[in-house]
């Protein structure tokens, strides 16, 4: 497994950044004695995060892991030991546009359009969740999807949305994303807004 942790290194984000220092520094070897490889990598470049992302694609299973995140080692081990291919870890997430709709912050399930179905379009139980579009903060690519596909998504130099370029590729091959609860903490909207 390997732990893909990009991150800004402009002092601007630092703020968002700090809780989730904290939690690598107090939590790397925990990680490490799993014989996982932690890969923290500044993203100076717009074009960086991509550019990083293709070179692991196919390598080994990937939990890619944003840096205002605030994880604990439950949702980690509960992604890394799921069955399916795509999974993310809930967590709450706030745009202004969002805000006449909901009114609060908007969990996953808000901004996608989830629904209970697999990836083979049989219906799954009430307790398995399912969304077509997912944030990378916090999510699984196992090696197997990996290997079976060749990386597909439009290429742009940005960062800010390989999440959503990637979810349009993966949705195009048929597939959704196996959401995960409770929600992590993101210090980005800590408190939805
Ligand atoms: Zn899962």
């Amino acid at each position: 497994m390997i732990l893909f942790h990009p991150f800004s290194p402009d002092p601007a984000y630092l703020e968002r950044r700090s809780e989730t220092i904290d939690w690598l520094v107090n939590n790397s070897v925990n990680i490490l004695d799993l014989g996982w490889e932690i890969i923290t990598y500044p993203c100076e470049k717009t074009s960086d995060y991509e550019d990083k992302f293709r070179e692991l694609w196919g390598k080994d299973d990937l939990i890619i892991w944003e840096h205002d995140i605030v994880p604990t080692m439950e949702a980690i081990i509960r992604l890394a030991e799921c069955e399916y291919d795509l999974c993310v870890n809930d967590y709450p997430f706030w745009r202004l546009g969002y805000q006449p709709i909901y009114g609060k912050p908007a969990p996953l399930k808000y901004r996608s359009s989830c629904r209970n179905v697999a990836e083979d379009g049989s219906r799954q139980d009430s307790v398995d969740e399912w969304a077509d579009y997912v944030g990378f903060g916090l999510t699984k690519i196992n090696r197997k999807f990996q290997v079976e596909h060749e990386l597909g998504m439009v290429h742009e130099d940005r960062w800010d949305n390989l999440d959503t370029r990637f979810c349009r590729w993966t949705y195009s091959l048929g597939y959704r994303w196996h959401v995960h609860r409770p929600m992590v903490k993101h210090n980005h909207y800590p408190e939805g807004r």
